[in-house]
């Protein structure tokens, strides 16, 4: 058997170092590009010899600083992120050559606003419809950054570059999307923690092939060690879905919740997990237009309508034999919440239960959590 333990340390080891890693490509002369959302194009920043790094917050931290400037009736994420940049103690940001945003949510787009006068915030416009004309104002959108990277970091963004990170970045997909399907198998050969834990090793990956094949070799030894009758998570358990806003550091009691009263988190549909990489940039099209198909086809909530989303959830739960949903929702976040109702309706087709959990980055309510997740798994009959 292999010792896929050992695996699970080293890239929980590994999350520190993030900082260190960025601070020394700075000092060899690279740029960095801080990013917040899934619609932001990757390849195109790797096109242009930076390095894109997320900096959507999920510490409760500083979010009172944040409140300082922003309304305090807003979500924690947003403010978070804003109050990493007004107090300079998120490593990441301070290493920020440019910030990029979308106008997505409300609250996102005015808060680049503020965060222009930190830091210059590029803000792309995200049309919020899917069709043939938005297609092509996104791709529009995506030439726009290009041009924007290109002047401000000066540096030319070459056909062959791009070609060149669409491949790579859909190869990362491809093996986060491996790993993923591990789970529909019954019972998963690993608990919904782990796959969170490999989530935030890949995002400190910052696209080096070393983190990539960390995560390669983690899918091959627990499936070799599934086909050698290794179980590592009780078949009693009941198969969760987590969809909703998404995930990170502040919300892992959610998943400590589900998974310390009989449950087992197979899938996440949120951002941070199968919504952004289940579907790969198209390599046969010119490469701005594949790009803008596939970042604009990313069902996230600002979009509307967003039936995507429904479509995606209804499929995992088929595909990963779920027996409930809990709808992960961040305060004041109104277009997830909206949502829910259509969440809601959607389990019910499928006939699992679904459940909203509606929580923010502070620890206040673990205990709360605890015994909501605990009846919504009996519930289900453990
Ligand atoms: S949920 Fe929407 S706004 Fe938030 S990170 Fe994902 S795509 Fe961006
Ligand atoms: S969780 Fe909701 S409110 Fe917060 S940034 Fe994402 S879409 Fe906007």
């Amino acid at each position: 058997m292999h010792d896929v333990e050992k695996i699970f340390e080293k890239m929980s080891a590994a999350l520190p170092e993030g900082p260190v890693r960025i601070k020394e490509a700075v000092e060899a002369g690279r740029k960095v590009v801080g990013c917040y959302c899934a619609f932001t194009p990757y390849e195109v920043i790797r096109a242009a010899g930076a390095i894109p790094v997320s900096l959507c917050s999920t510490s409760e931290k500083p979010i009172a600083a944040g409140e300082e400037h922003l309304p305090r009736n807003l979500c924690p994420l947003i403010k978070a992120s804003y109050g990493f940049g007004l107090t300079d103690t998120c490593p990441y940001f301070h290493f920020c050559d440019l910030v990029i945003g979308e106008t997505t949510c409300d609250g996102k787009k005015k808060m680049y606003e503020l965060l222009d006068r930190l830091r210059p915030t590029y803000v792309m416009q995200l049309p919020q419809i899917v069709s043939e004309e938005a297609v092509e104002s996104w791709r529009h959108e995506i030439k726009l950054l290009a041009r924007h990277l290109e002047e401000t970091l000066g540096t030319a963004i070459t056909e062959e570059a791009l070609r060149r990170e669409i491949r790579w970045r859909n190869e990362e997909r491809k093996v986060m999307n491996e790993l993923y399907e591990l789970s529909r198998l019954c019972p998963p050969p690993l608990s919904g923690r782990e796959l969170h834990l490999v989530n935030e090793f890949f995002k400190v990956g910052f696209g080096e092939e070393a983190y990539l094949n960390k995560v390669r070799e983690l899918t091959r030894c627990l499936r070799e060690n599934y086909e050698a009758g290794q179980r590592r998570v009780s078949d009693e358990k009941r198969r969760i879905i987590v969809t909703g806003c998404p995930t990170g550091k502040s919300v892992e009691k959610v998943f400590h919740a589900i998974e310390e009263n009989g449950g087992v988190i197979v899938a996440f549909e949120n951002c941070g997990g199968v919504k952004p990489s289940y579907e790969l940039v198209d390599e046969a099209l010119p490469p701005y237009e594949a790009l803008a198909h596939k970042y604009l086809g990313i069902p996230c909530s600002c979009m509307s309508p967003n039936g995507k989303r429904l479509k995606l959830l209804e499929d995992l739960v088929a595909e990963y034999e779920a027996d409930g949903v809990v709808d992960l929702i961040l305060q004041a976040c109104h277009t997830y919440a909206v949502e829910s109702f259509l969440v809601h309706e959607t389990a019910r087709a499928s006939g699992i239960p679904c459940i909203t959990v509606e929580t923010d980055y502070y620890q206040g309510d673990v205990e709360q959590l605890s015994t909501r997740m605990g009846a919504f798994v009996e519930m289900m009959g453990i």
